[in-house]
């Protein structure tokens, strides 16, 4: 792969292929996103507007949700109780 112009700034970006949806390493320029598709043994462009999220949604939210709140009052009613009852 030969990129001509040594003013193009390249950016380095992990996508998820369309082709294999595998992540693969690209390079952005000029808005468009070229990355090396090991399934298709070929560079293929992207999407630009494909951008990995900066963290699984599932890792997102570490915040107390009203929901953990909710368990922690419930718990903490259950011990409430557990001392009353053993008095
Ligand atoms: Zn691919």
């Amino acid at each position: 792969m030969i990129i001509g112009g040594g003013v193009v700034k390249l950016k380095r970006l992990w996508v998820v292929c369309p082709a294999c949806g595998r992540k693969v390493e690209a390079v952005a320029t000029d808005g468009r996103v070229k990355g090396y598709c090991a399934v298709r043994g070929q560079y293929v462009d992207f999407p630009v507007d494909i951008n990995m999220p900066p963290m699984p949604p599932s890792f997102a939210g570490k915040h107390h949700t009203p929901e953990s709140k909710a368990k922690m009052a419930a718990s903490r009613q259950k011990y409430l109780r557990s001392q009353l009852e053993s008095s």
